[in-house]
């Protein structure tokens, strides 16, 4: 594993001095700034005027109250973020998080992650990221909507479509974007449509961006199966999570002849050794919004669900970790490797840890980085404000015809300077020199600002 050059090290020195206690932003950074060892010595311009310095500083970070009444009449207070991290290429875009763990360290982190991924897509997108600690599991539709009004309500003045464009992320999905797009109309009086990315069909949205991250990422793992002349047909994937990124690697697994076995939540995992049913997952997550082990009663006999230890110890060939940060440690990808694991795609932001991914290298599997693997997500919503800004509306088969294309390009522009860079094979090492030299690019040209 490359260490940080030493160049680069005051600079890495700096942002865990100035940004203490941040400890998932530090892994963030310090995975990025290991891959520019060999930019910079190529390439030195890269590291005038302060260019990596101004690429881990945020241009703008906002902290708001978020006062809101529950179904009992009690006044809550939750605290809320919008990270506008870099807007080199574009408006700031990325999704708003709402769950209890969410902090400023967590949200920089997917901020700065966000700004590389975006580029990746070749779309021109910027990176932010934003969300709230409020947890939303338990709480009414009524609750939830004057959550994201009053979330809305600070947040709106800092939005717009050639400013920030918020979407989902973890605990927020169609009914939540539909509340908070509801509130920045009804703010602003404007029928903005592109301010806001994941919306209903019925308004404004494209058609395949639900599927689109989990579809996106299995098209990515495909892409690097094929290079060793491999497939999905016949393989035994573990896909954690069960949202909506879960659901839909698990969807287009079975469509490409995989077979998913194993998802999780926060209740535990299941296995279904004759590959999960995905009709039933679905009822089970976005109608009951129940949890895997209602799955797990519903489906019946031979249905085994694990409250304890890791999904990670589900012997399989493709493992998908698609529910959060630094959800695989190195003692899984041990585990994995030993039972016969071939190719890692992530789906979630940053799951593996830097232990996991060395472990991951050494062993040469396929190792799909998130910022690479997951970008479907986010390149569906650029193709959603495309649609929003011509006034059209595509067919889901186009929509998905250009995702899939945008999943490939992103391959191979990674395996290329991975190549390039004398260590082929390797897409982390890809996906953030690319995705650095196309944020940098523009930064130069745009001056210091
Ligand atoms: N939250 C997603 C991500 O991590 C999607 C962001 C978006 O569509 O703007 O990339």
């Amino acid at each position: 594993m490359p260490r940080i050059d030493e160049k680069l090290l005051p600079i890495f020195e700096d942002v865990l001095r100035r940004n203490a206690g941040e400890s998932e932003f530090h892994q963030a950074v310090e995975e990025v700034l290991e891959s520019l060892g060999c930019v910079i010595s190529k390439h030195p311009e890269y590291a005038d005027n302060a260019l990596i310095e101004r690429i881990c500083e945020p241009e703008r970070q906002i902290i708001f109250r978020v006062p809101w009444v529950d179904d009992k009449g009690q006044v809550r207070i939750n605290r809320g973020f919008r990270v506008q991290f870099n807007s080199a290429l574009g408006p700031y875009k990325g999704g708003l998080r709402f769950h209890p763990s969410v902090n400023v360290g967590i949200i920089k982190f997917l901020g700065f992650e966000q700004t590389f991924k975006n580029a990746l897509t070749g779309m021109p997108i910027g990176g932010g990221k934003g969300g709230s600690d409020f947890n939303p599991r338990g709480r009414s539709d009524g609750e939830i909507m004057r959550f994201c009004q009053s979330f809305m309500t600070e947040l709106y003045r800092h939005l717009g479509e050639y400013t920030d464009v918020p979407a989902g992320d973890i605990g927020v999905g169609g009914r939540e974007i539909g509340f908070l797009f509801g509130q920045y109309k009804r703010l602003t009086n404007r029928y903005e449509a592109g301010v806001l990315t994941g919306k209903g069909l019925n308004y404004g949205g494209s058609r395949a961006r639900t599927e689109a991250t989990g579809y996106g990422a299995v098209y990515f793992v495909d892409q690097m199966m094929r290079t060793r002349g491999t497939s999905f047909e016949g393989k035994r994937a573990v896909v954690s999570g069960s949202g909506n990124v879960a659901i839909y690697t698990i969807e287009k697994i079975h469509e490409f002849g995989g077979k998913a076995i194993a998802c999780s939540d926060s209740s535990g995992y299941i296995v279904d050794e004759n590959g999960i049913d995905l009709e039933l997952l679905k009822e089970v997550k976005f109608n009951r919004r129940g949890r895997v082990r209602d799955y797990a009663a519903l489906r019946g006999n031979g249905v085994h669900h694990s409250e304890k230890g890791s999904i990670w110890a589900v012997p399989c060939e493709v493992a998908m970790p698609s529910a959060t940060q630094n959800e695989l440690d190195g003692t899984d990808a041990q585990t994995l490797i030993k039972n016969g694991l071939i190719a890692v795609g992530e789906g979630a932001n940053m799951p593996s840890t830097p232990d996991a991914i060395r472990q991951f290298q050494e062993a040469n599997i396929l190792f799909g980085p998130a910022k690479a693997a997951n970008a479907g997500g986010v390149a569906t919503s650029a193709l959603e404000m495309q649609q929003n800004a011509s006034r059209d509306s595509w067919t889901f088969e186009e929509t998905e015809r250009r995702l899939a294309t945008i999943m490939r390009r992103i391959h191979d522009s990674c395996a290329e300077t991975a190549d390039k860079y004398g260590a082929p094979g390797n897409y982390v090492l890809g996906a953030n020199i690319t995705g650095f030299v196309r944020v940098a690019d523009a930064m130069r040209s745009l001056g210091v600002v």
